[in-house]
């Protein structure tokens, strides 16, 4: 293995998927993904495309992304952010998010380059950066001192002093990742200002994941970073038909951003997959012109979603709350972070080898009670990983009746 990603082997995802084969946990809100239907219209025009007229869309079609998706991204976000995107310049389309973020480190980092990483963060920056030759600069968010009650992710902040601190001429990306994976914190304009005016500050380039720009919950919104003023000329904004339509096995992405910038990710993505799958393409092109037919209406799946998933994450709040344990209430995604640290003393954790309390528990918990979450450590870097480690990450798009579920194990084992 090239030293480069000598210390990129170990996965939470590998580990963790696995665990959930050997162990058959009754109730999995380990990795995220619905285990209900997506809408219908979605998977109707997935079978349409299937067994339609039009052969042709069983093959190849063109690299940077099949006209009428990159037609159907342009139109929406155009919209969105208040700017025409050109679709066949300023838009590329990819084997899911992961490859779009992919695409966009190795295209523009450097060895040697430095890349500024909020913690938590989703965990396959690092390597990527690190695979790039480049050096990750992590930041945490800290939880504001006398927070009472229930915390929210909006009590978790960025130190604006540290924040500055993190930026010299070496600096080549900022990546932020709003809502965050795993927190759910929804990032504020004057967060985004901060962040914006350092970027334009030290010439650096902001990368945008914002695959779940849907899932945001009242009162908070989504702010997209290239709608702020002097920010779409340095951001690559990044999305996922996965989140934005309840089907993650699809694996398509997208990202956005000027010509200058998209030719550098065009590079990457036609040395490596090249070209993505046309049938799902144009499945997703045909849900995105539905949704941008009824923007703004209530049916809207965009509104609807998040309308649906803010009852779930009140019940998996309570859940929590009922047998002891101190959730973290997410303004955005669908991931739950929650304090297991109040109930520690009842459990035996110490035939578990792993280092950090985080692995020890979420192992013992799927072996021992049939509850699988994911350990947060694994979202943050070697030095920061005590921070997470009294934590554990449940997802909550999940059928109510195993939300149920989850909480009956937790009472019952109380
Ligand atoms: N970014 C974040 C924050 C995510 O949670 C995910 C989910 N895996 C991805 C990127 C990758 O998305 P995709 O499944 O579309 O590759
Ligand atoms: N984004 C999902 C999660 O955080 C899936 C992760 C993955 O497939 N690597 O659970």
């Amino acid at each position: 293995l090239p030293k480069r990603f000598r210390d990129s082997e170990k996965s939470v995802w590998v580990e963790y998927i696995q665990l959930a084969l050997d162990y058959k946990p009754a109730c999995n809100l380990g990795q995220g993904f619905p285990d209900y239907p997506p809408p219908k219209y979605v998977t109707e025009a997935l079978s349409q495309v299937a067994n339609g007229d039009n052969c042709l869309l069983h093959q190849y079609t063109r690299g940077f992304g099949h006209p009428r998706l990159v037609n159907a991204v342009a139109k929406l976000y155009s919209k969105l952010i208040d700017r025409q995107i050109n679709p066949n310049t300023e838009v590329l389309i990819t084997a899911g998010a992961y490859e779009a973020l992919y695409s966009t480190i190795v295209g523009h980092v450097d060895e040697g380059d430095e890349v500024i990483i909020i913690e938590p963060f989703f965990d396959c920056y690092e390597p990527m950066v690190k695979g790039a030759g480049g050096k990750c600069r992590f930041i945490p968010l800290r939880l504001k001192a006398n927070v009472e009650g229930l915390s929210s992710s909006a009590d978790w902040v960025l130190d604006p002093k540290e924040l500055e601190s993190m930026f010299n001429e070496k600096t080549k990306l900022f990546i932020l990742n709003t809502p965050n994976n795993p927190l759910g914190k929804v990032f504020t304009l004057n967060e985004l200002i901060m962040i914006a005016d350092l970027c334009k500050k030290w010439n650096v380039l902001c990368v945008c994941d914002e695959v779940y720009e849907w899932i945001v919950y009242r009162p908070n919104k989504h702010i997209r970073m290239a709608s702020l003023p002097g920010m779409w000329e340095r951001t690559i904004t990044i999305g996922s038909a996965g989140k934005t339509f309840s089907v993650t096995g699809w694996k398509v992405g997208w990202a956005y951003g000027p010509a200058n910038l998209m030719v550098n990710l065009q590079m990457i993505h036609q040395n490596c997959v090249y070209t993505g799958t046309t049938p799902i393409q144009e499945a997703v092109a045909i849900s995105f012109e539905k949704e941008i037919s009824r923007l703004g209406a209530d049916e809207c799946f965009f509104y609807s979603l998040p309308r649906e998933l803010e009852a779930k994450r009140d019940m998996m709040a309570k859940a929590l709350t009922d047998v002891g344990m101190k959730p973290v209430i997410p303004e955005g995604g669908y991931f739950m972070l929650t304090d297991w640290s109040p109930i520690a003393s009842q459990i035996d954790l110490s035939n578990e080898s792993d280092i950090y309390r985080d692995y020890k528990f979420t192992k013992w918990m799927t072996k021992n009670i049939g509850l699988q979450g994911i350990p947060p450590s694994a979202f943050y870097s070697q030095p920061h990983k005590h921070l997470a480690e009294d934590y554990v990450r449940y997802c909550f798009i999940k059928k109510d009746e195993n939300i149920q579920k989850a909480s009956d194990i937790l009472r019952k084992w109380k």
